[in-house]
């Protein structure tokens, strides 16, 4: 048996201005395995640690488990969960080393109640039990802020080079040769990180188009086959509502060598990606501006995508804005479906009152009605289902999605579903598995930025992007920031 490695998945990202803690229960409804049932848990999935027990295998790593834990985006993490998370992490540590390496996969934008940087303090700690000379590898989400703390601790820094994100396997087996060669002597890596004054850049990340991400990728790409000094470059578009001073896209190069050489490097691409601030390939539409819009797309076959990104889950927002709903029905909307509101209470009484019924319901706007009064509806139950199917598409193949008790209500032409549990609409599956088929609608509408492509550009007729004006929106003018770093772009430098 070779080298000894400690592991872990350990990742959130935390939209600090939602009312909604997030709880252990958010990560079982997600994923939560510790120690040895995390192969198990995470078996056939497009998680991270399947990467690292890949090339565990290939380079005969005797590998130490801790936690595998993942929860749709909320508000700050509990200690509770930070306890059992990143305490599972700190004991193996204590208790279960020496070690020859440690590989972690972090969200790079998780915050708690009691850490604004929890992953900087979490590899600080971390740091603190193994000593100086154990290299630490770290990926992270494409959405990461990495802080200076992060760069300090963590020897190895690869994001994920996809948005959507599809290659957490490959992110993970990136990071892990890399911390192969330095447990070998081969290489001693160092992070060189470079920031502006930005709050949000790169185009959100998005690498379906040409635009300053892919740009970038495809000379960091480059630069790694021809210098191999340079272990990886990372490249990290920001998780914009997160109220702290290092919020933000970030460049964070893995060199081997004289820091000079890779600061520089780092610089380089961050004054790329500074330059090209204003560039966002996004049009965003009012809801009733998307309504409008439908009359002029020619027919054809495969419906028309609306996607609210200002009430995405993805981004921490509450799932239950009834903005989007609110101007479908208005429009009278036939063959449509939605993707979804989430709303226990509702759909609660939805599947006890039975396939057939015909129900009057107060649905959604229950968190915040300032994104959304609740909608007074009468239709028909559709469907009742117990919300639990495995995800098929490019984004979460493999996992388990639990949307608890759930159902479909028919409201004039709109299939709605009536979920318990918040979770970003990316997958075909939370409308087939209600019986709804996707592809014969004529528009489907899902609450997602940009992950829901992945599944749904390949049945799309046309896909229009809404900001109806709920939690995640994209008017950064209007989120309460208190804790940044200022002046920053886009809020007082244009
Ligand atoms: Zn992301």
């Amino acid at each position: 048996m070779g080298f000894r490695v400690l592991t872990g998945l350990f990742a959130h990202e935390t939209n600090t201005f939602s009312q909604l803690n997030t709880t252990l229960e958010n990560y079982r409804d997600f994923v939560l395995a510790f120690g040895d049932d995390v192969p198990d848990a995470i078996a056939g999935s497009m998680l991270e640690p399947n990467g690292v027990i890949q090339v565990a295998e290939e380079a005969d790593w005797d590998l130490v488990h801790t936690v595998a834990g993942w929860a749709t985006p909320s508000g700050p993490v509990e200690r509770e969960v930070w306890d059992v998370g990143a305490g599972a992490i700190f004991e193996a540590a204590q208790t279960q080393g020496p070690f020859d390496g440690i590989v972690l996969a972090l969200h790079g934008a998780m915050t708690t109640v009691d850490h604004a940087d929890a992953e900087g303090v979490l590899l600080q700690e971390l740091r603190d039990i193994v000593g100086p000379d154990i290299p630490i590898a770290i990926t992270l989400d494409l959405h990461a802020n990495v802080t200076r703390l992060m760069a300090r601790h963590a020897n190895i820094i690869c994001a994920f080079r996809t948005y959507p994100h599809t290659d957490q396997v490959a992110t993970a087996a990136r990071a892990s040769r890399i911390l192969d060669r330095t447990m070998k002597g081969e290489v001693v890596p160092r992070v060189h990180l470079a920031r502006r004054n930005m709050l949000v850049g790169l185009d959100h990340g998005r690498t379906t188009v040409d635009n300053p991400m892919t740009q970038l990728l495809a000379r960091a790409e480059a630069l790694e086959g021809k210098d191999p000094g340079v272990l990886t470059v990372s490249l990290h578009a920001g998780f914009t509502p997160a109220d702290f001073p290092e919020v933000g896209p970030s460049v964070a190069v893995t060199g081997d060598g004289p820091a000079a050489r890779y600061r520089t490097i780092a610089e380089a691409y961050m004054h790329f990606a500074w330059e090209q601030r204003h560039f966002d390939s996004n049009e965003y539409l009012g809801a009733a501006e998307a309504m409008g819009r439908l009359s002029t797309l020619v027919d054809g076959a495969g419906p028309v995508v609306i996607a609210d990104a200002s009430d995405n889950p993805g981004a921490g927002a509450y799932g239950d804005s009834t903005f989007l709903l609110k101007a479908m029905l208005d429009a009278g909307l036939e063959q449509a479906a939605f993707g979804m509101i989430c709303d226990p209470e509702t759909a609660v009484q939805l599947t006890k009152a039975g396939v057939g019924a015909d129900v009057s319901v107060r649905m959604g706007g229950k968190v915040d009605p300032a994104f959304g009064q609740p909608l007074e509806l009468s239709g028909q139950v559709a469907a009742v289902t117990d919300g639990t199917y495995v995800a098929q598409g490019p984004r979460w193949r493999g996992v388990i999605q639990r949307l608890g008790p759930t159902a479909v209500l028919r409201v004039g032409g709109v299939d709605i579903v009536v979920a318990s549990k918040r979770i970003q609409c990316t997958e075909l599956e939370t409308f087939t598995h209600a019986g709804i088929d996707p592809s014969q609608k004529a528009v489907v509408a899902v609450k997602s930025m940009h992950h829901f492509r992945a599944a749904f550009a390949p049945i799309a007729r046309h896909i229009l992007i809404v900001d109806s004006g709920a939690l995640a929106t994209k008017d950064y003018n209007r989120l309460p920031y208190k804790n940044l770093r200022r002046p920053i772009f886009p809020l007082d430098i244009n």
